[in-house]
């Protein structure tokens, strides 16, 4: 039987490339030389197309490619996906939810936990022999009975709420909507929720939707003696502010995974002894990304079989 051709638009794992194979006659957009070229010449012969939360997919791109019905992306975030257009065209688009959850709220509570007890400079003051020499680390912060609040409970966020009660904490939260099921303390208001809480977990989804949500008054809020852990979208924050309150020391501390224009950090940043950074690391684990591949690729079966 000749195998379906795939169209894959950017780089993706070895083993999500070797599964698709398997299956499909894959060709990579992203290793030629003129990719325009290339799919005005080749565009309708390709039903599918893969992605991932990296390469996105723009308006402009559905349009080059005429014949796709169906976009199946790696990772969960839709916010480089433009699903509404993608939509309009009835082309499907499908992500990989839930097998992430466990390791994104781990690297959450990592964050939390590195920040608050500043593992990373306490590692430094090893390293650089102060110890040895008889200085003293300075005394860190505890989370246990304090106030956790979490923006977004969704998947993830409800994974990291289980986690915190775990550790003691006292869950609290900010979404749109209320969760009538969820049994924590709900703020409406996302002010209050910072300053009532002694950290701030962002786990909601990035996008224009949500642009900044965590604003300078939200940061300023939280405190001095506050943390901010962002394991959402780089976008979701007042990326400046936050910059510039952890600098001044208006707010306390932050461990952070995703940034506004990856992989670029804020060069402030790595002067700060106060902030723990990631290269976007949720759901980077062997195993969560064999799960999310193998996702990529029963979504794509299960549309070529006319599955939901
Ligand atoms: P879900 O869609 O399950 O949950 C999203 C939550 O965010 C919901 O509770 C929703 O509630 C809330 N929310 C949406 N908009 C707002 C808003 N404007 N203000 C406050 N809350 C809001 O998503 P997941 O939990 O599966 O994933 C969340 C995000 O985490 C992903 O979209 C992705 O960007 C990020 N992520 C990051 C990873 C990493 O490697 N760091 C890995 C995986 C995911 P409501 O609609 O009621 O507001």
């Amino acid at each position: 039987m000749t195998k379906q051709p795939v169209l894959v638009l950017g780089p993706l794992m070895p083993y999500l490339l070797a599964e698709l194979e398997k299956r499909y006659a894959i060709e990579k957009l992203y290793e030629e030389k003129d990719a325009l070229k290339f799919l005005q010449e080749n565009a309708g012969r390709f039903r599918a197309a893969v992605t991932s939360t990296f390469t996105g997919i723009t308006a402009d791109m559905i349009d080059l490619l005429p014949q796709v019905e169906i976009i199946s992306s790696f990772g969960v975030g839709t916010d480089s996906l433009d699903v509404a257009y993608a939509n309009t065209k009835g082309i499907r688009v499908a992500n990989t939810p839930d097998v992430l959850n466990e390791d994104t709220a781990n690297m959450a509570l990592l964050l939390l936990l590195a920040s608050t007890r500043d593992l990373v400079k306490n590692d430094r003051f090893v390293r650089e022999g102060r110890w040895a020499k008889g200085e003293n680390a300075p005394l860190a912060s505890g989370i246990e009975g304090k106030r956790v609040g979490l923006v977004g409970l969704g998947r993830i966020g409800s994974v990291i709420a289980q986690k915190l009660l775990a550790f003691g904490c006292d869950v609290a939260y900010h979404t749109r909507n209320k969760k009538p099921d969820a049994p924590y303390t709900y703020y409406e208001n996302l002010v209050e929720l910072a300053r009532d809480s002694a950290a701030l977990i962002a786990i909601l989804p990035g996008g224009d939707a949500t642009q900044g949500v965590i604003s300078r008054e939200v940061l300023k809020a939280l405190g001095p003696d506050g943390t901010f852990v962002n394991v959402a979208r780089g976008t979701v924050v007042d990326e400046v502010a936050l910059v510039e309150l952890l600098q001044s020391g208006e707010l306390g501390r932050a461990g952070l995974d995703v940034f506004a224009d990856e992989p670029k950090v804020p060069e402030a940043l790595f002067k700060l002894d106060n902030v723990v950074l990631q290269p976007h690391m949720g759901s980077a684990t062997e195993e969560t990304r064999r799960a999310m591949a193998d996702r990529v690729v029963t979504n794509l079966e299960g549309y070529f079989a006319e599955k939901p």
